[in-house]
């Protein structure tokens, strides 16, 4: 993985390669570029053994033209503010690109919680949320799960939230477990998103999706769902990886195998199905129809993505491709179907939690995975005529084309405070 490419200066890029095929000014553009404000804070947290340990950590919210900041909260060492800001500006595009009512956020710090134990865990969550509190709230900024976090560390932010603010208040929060007031599918939501834009991109591309070889690297929630659910659609998943390796098998795996022997042994590394055993830049030049990156950003650089034999990538991750690496892609006629759609289904059903929090009411999975599909799909149709009409070079440009004008729009519309 490129250690080179800084995740806040591609955002940058991105945007304004996409206001090169728009009619915005400058400052406007200038304002898109610029996450509002980031809070940067040190927790200082009592260990198990009695010792006290500071850890850094970010709350950047980028734009909220078109609704609250909303956006994960990643547990990580390589976390850093540009990092954060980065992928809080790329929520403010995914959220405007799947036209749901919401700015960007992104939260995270810096730490490696394989390092901590559950009860270290839960007080260094709860150290983060009482210094969040003041941001956020079910009007203002909403927090979300990201890498390294799930329904448990959502669940301690409503607790001390709810706690300090003497109030019930789900909707502060989403990717909850259901008994907190989680919704229906939002596990398999990202994923599920993943693989729509896949079905839809074959559709376009006038390809089989059924009997397409699939590789993916990072089988966390966003990689293995996906796995899991393009599999169901009838293509061959023949190569996956996470942070150990790659394994490979010309065959194809059972994703939920795959899945069990993770959960059973720590990584997909050692199981029993594979032929072979590879390196993470391997499976990402391997000779496929579709390649689906989702573990971090810059997975892929320019000088690697020279070596991509891939047809189609469509990016389970947040920025997995640096620009570099979209001009070779470009040129060498390889479709990438762009984060900003592919993995909105996380963030979508996070707004559908939200809603099912403000009504007190619950949807049932089918509901949630309709509603999913018919967003997907719309934005997928919205983005290709955009793609169409526009001459952009790519489909991140165009989705960012449609993204930008509706932020803009909202931005415009609002007019101006002194
Ligand atoms: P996760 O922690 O569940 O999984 C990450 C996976 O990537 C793990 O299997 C890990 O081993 C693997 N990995 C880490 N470094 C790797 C490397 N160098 N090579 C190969 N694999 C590596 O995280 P997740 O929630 O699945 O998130 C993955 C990506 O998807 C991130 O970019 C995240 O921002 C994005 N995303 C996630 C969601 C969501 O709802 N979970 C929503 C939108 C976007």
């Amino acid at each position: 993985m490129s250690e080179q490419a800084n995740p806040f200066e591609s955002l940058q890029e991105q945007i304004d390669d996409a206001t090169e095929y728009m009619s915005v000014s400058g400052d406007v553009v200038e304002r898109l570029k610029h996450p509002e404000r980031v809070l940067e804070t040190n927790l200082s947290v009592e260990m198990d053994d009695g010792d006290v340990e500071v850890f850094k950590a970010f709350r950047s919210e980028f734009n909220g033209d078109r609704g609250p900041y909303k956006g994960g909260i990643r547990y990580h060492p390589g976390v850093s503010r540009d990092e954060v800001k980065a992928l809080s500006g790329w929520m403010v595009y995914k959220c405007a690109v799947v036209d749901i009512p919401y700015g960007g956020g992104k939260g995270g710090i810096i730490i490696d919680p394989d390092e901590y134990s559950e009860s270290e865990l839960e007080r260094i969550t709860r150290s983060f949320a009482k210094e969040l509190r003041p941001f956020i709230g079910v009007d203002k900024d909403i927090p979300a799960p990201d890498v390294n976090t799930g329904q448990r560390e959502m669940n301690w932010i409503k607790d001390t939230y709810e706690t300090l603010e003497n109030t019930t208040e789900p909707g502060v929060i989403t990717g909850k477990s259901p008994d907190s007031g989680g919704s229906a599918g939002r596990v398999e939501a990202t994923g599920r998103s993943t693989m729509l834009t896949a079905r839809e991109a074959f559709d376009y591309l006038d390809r089989d999706i059924e009997g397409a070889s699939v590789a993916v690297q990072g089988y966390g929630n966003a990689g293995w769902i996906a796995a899991k659910l393009i599999d169901e659609l009838g293509a061959n998943v023949v190569a996956v990886s996470d942070s150990s390796g790659a394994i490979h098998n010309e065959a194809g795996f059972d994703p939920v195998d795959v899945k069990s022997h993770k959960n059973e042994t720590g990584s997909v590394a050692g199981y029993h199905g594979a032929d072979e055993e590879f390196s993470n830049d391997d499976l990402l030049t391997l000779d496929v129809d579709l390649l689906v990156p989702a573990a971090l950003e810059n997975a892929i650089d320019g000088d690697l993505a020279k070596e991509v034999q891939a047809d189609v990538i469509v990016e389970a991750a947040n920025g997995p491709l640096t620009p570099d690496a979209d001009d070779v892609l470009r040129d060498a006629d390889t479709y990438v179907f762009p984060d900003i759609l592919a993995n909105a289904g996380g963030v979508t059903v996070s707004y559908f939690e939200w809603v099912q929090n403000r009504q007190r009411f619950h949807w049932t999975e089918e509901k949630v995975n309709e509603e999913l599909e018919r967003i997907i799909t719309d934005a997928f149709d919205n983005l290709v005529e955009t793609y169409e009409e526009t001459d952009a070079p790519n489909m991140r440009t165009a989705a960012y084309v449609v993204a930008i004008q509706r932020v803009v729009d909202a931005y415009q519309e609002s007019g101006n405070w002194p």
